[in-house]
């Protein structure tokens, strides 16, 4: 063994930086919540190379007191909290005093700095912890940080770096996701000189979600305001339409940080149930506003990972409260003409290259009723044709009632297509229902309410069925015989790992009732560590699936008709369990369209 020594200061701020700082999008994480805790309305990002070799942060917040600018670069030097007891109450965006400290270990750094109350301002230069220079200068307002050549002294971990574009694709993430957390703040990100995303500040998350995501998104939101005793959820959801493949557009900030917490994804993707595909995965930005003393926000170097006091009554509250604000609104799906053809989709796992279409105008005004006209004014065009109005630019919003009672005695049953599509006439829209998807959905809402109401009745079946389980599934069985039972199943031990099945719910008596046993059992092998009352929903859903009309089968008139009568009754009738749509529409508007009749 050689000797033991104490490291020195700046092999332990490299081996810090390693924990806060691993590529240059944490930089710029940093570095912009630190701008944002200085109180800057205006902050702009410069990156080359994906960072990796420049990123320039300029902010009018606050500045630095030049007495205190070799301190800010000391590890754990903070100007945000004092001791442990702050931990608890403190509402800036980072407070372990580390991020300088770890950026000017591994970077070259240039801090160029003035608060309001100096007549000059400093410049500072320190790399791989080094101080090279400190000189007056004169500078606005405010704080730039340049950091150039990120790892220059620490080969090993520049390895570990991506491509540029890759690199350039995680800062864009970042400034993303703190320009949606701050709509307040003018965010301006240039990467290779060329702007990439550019907000007003206006205060307005509306904009901002335009600037950063388009007009497809924009005009498929949902408007959240929620409160409770502990917590209050603000925002915006989207609908099914705009679902993605990947959880990177789930957006969401707790007092005002962006930060990761896997209770309120669940609780949000929780929301979506029965209402998004399987592996899709919404768009939402919206704000939790938490009483501080219940987070628990330093359990991660980064500060994005954070612990709950009562994530059990966080959970819930959040997952009704979209579910409710999804259903509460018709989501008949439109058939689009080209013009409003979803865009194709952010794949962001893989970050692609920059593209001009991602890329955002310059700053955008407060909405006027003009400009929604360029975004909407399809809507409103559409509105104004049926209306029998010239097209004009007023806005309207085109509601869909079409599922009520008031209305079903006017729609005309127009008949059935390939044996599995229903069309449906009904004021001036073409109706288009997948009759395997409302009947399961139908089915679905049936069992579940039978369930929830303790209702599900038994049909016994003579001679039993009986069962040869193996060990494993013997076993799984034992330990949720409860659910079996309460999803209407009746079984008997038979000795050993028989067993034999003597009753099966009554809404499934048309199938092979062994078959269905056993493929729930299946199921839930495959499914440990779940969460139960989610296991039996799922159970009702597949069960649903499976007892539903398939696709080509022919439907008489009158059962179609008593299918629609069961789907009004239902709260949210537009989505199959499985989040498939039931009904999609197409206006006569766009038929006129596609024939020329218009132009
Ligand atoms: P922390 O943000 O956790 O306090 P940092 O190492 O990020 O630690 O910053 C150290 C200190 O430097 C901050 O507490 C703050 O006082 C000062 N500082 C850093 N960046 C800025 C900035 N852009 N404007 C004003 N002050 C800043
Ligand atoms: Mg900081």
């Amino acid at each position: 063994m050689s000797k033991i020594q104490v490291l020195d200061q700046n092999t332990i701020n490299q081996i810090a930086a390693g924990e806060v700082i691993d590529r240059p999008a944490s930089i710029v994480k940093e570095l912009m919540e630190n701008s944002i805790d200085a109180g800057a309305t205006m902050i702009t990002v410069e990156i080359k190379d994906g960072g990796t070799s420049l990123i320039r942060i300029t902010d009018n917040g606050s500045g630095i007191d030049p007495d205190d600018i070799q301190i800010a670069f000391l590890r754990h030097s903070t100007s945000k909290i004092k001791s442990a007891l702050d931990l608890m109450s403190v509402s800036s965006l980072g407070f372990r005093g580390e991020a300088l400290s770890s950026i000017a270990a591994v970077c070259q750094v240039e801090l160029i700095t003035k608060t309001k109350e100096q007549m000059l301002g400093t410049r500072y230069k320190i790399e791989g912890g080094r101080e090279i220079s400190f000189d007056e200068i004169g500078v606005p307002d405010g704080t730039t940080l340049i950091v150039r050549n990120i790892f220059f002294n620490t080969p090993a971990r520049r390895k570990f770096l991506k491509t540029a574009q890759t690199e350039a694709g995680y800062i864009s993430d970042i400034v993303e996701k703190i320009a949606l957390s701050h709509p307040d703040i003018s965010i301006h990100f240039v990467g290779n000189g060329q702007t990439k995303i550019h907000t007003s500040g206006n205060g307005s998350l509306k904009d901002v979600i335009y600037s950063i995501y388009g007009k497809d998104v924009l005009d498929n939101l949902i408007e959240i305001h929620a409160e409770n005793d502990f917590m209050k959820m603000s925002g915006f959801i989207g609908k099914a339409i705009i679902s993605r493949g990947n959880r990177n557009c789930e957006n969401y900030f707790i007092n005002g940080r962006f930060i990761k917490s896997n209770i309120i994804n669940k609780a949000i993707e929780d929301g979506y149930k029965f209402i998004l595909m399987q592996h899709k995965y919404p768009f939402t930005a919206l704000n939790f506003d938490i009483r501080p003393e219940l987070l628990d926000v330093n359990v991660h170097p980064a500060k994005m990972e954070l612990r709950f006091r009562k994530g059990e009554a966080i959970y819930p509250w959040i997952a009704d409260t979209i579910h409710q604000a999804l259903i509460e609104k018709p989501n008949i799906i439109p058939v689009a003409l080209e013009k409003t053809k979803k865009a194709p989709q952010k794949q962001r796992s893989v970050p692609e290259p920059f593209e001009e279409k991602r890329v955002v105008q310059t700053i955008r005004q407060p909405q006027t009723q003009t400009s929604l006209k360029t975004e909407q004014g399809y809507v409103a065009e559409e509105a104004n044709y049926n209306a029998g109005k010239p097209v004009q630019q007023t806005l309207t919003e085109v509601s869909d009632d079409f599922l009520t009672t008031a209305a079903k005695p006017r729609h005309k049953l127009i008949g059935q297509v390939f044996d599995t599509y229903w069309i449906i006439e009904y004021e001036n829209k073409m109706y288009i229902i997948d009759q395997h998807a409302a009947h399961e959905k139908v089915m679905f809402e049936t069992l579940m309410e039978k369930f929830r109401q303790k209702k599900i009745s038994t049909q016994m079946i003579n001679p039993p069925v009986i069962l040869n389980l193996s060990m494993s599934e013997a076993a799984l069985f034992n330990q949720y015989r409860d659910h079996f039972q309460a999803l209407g199943f009746e079984i008997e031990s038979f000795g050993g790992q028989d067993f034999a099945l003597r009753g099966v719910p009554a809404d499934l008596y048309s199938l092979d009732s062994g078959d269905v046993f056993m493929e729930l059992l299946d199921e839930l092998s495959q499914e440990t560590g779940r969460m139960v009352p989610d296991m039996i929903t799922d159970k009702i859903a597949s069960m649903a699936c499976k007892a539903a009309v398939k696709g080509n089968n022919l439907l008489t008139a009158q059962e179609m008709d008593a299918l629609i009568e069961q789907l009004l009754q239902l709260e949210n009738p537009y989505n199959c369990p499985h989040g498939r749509p039931t009904i999609i529409s197409m206006s006569k508007y766009e038929l006129d369209k596609k024939f020329k009749r218009i132009v």
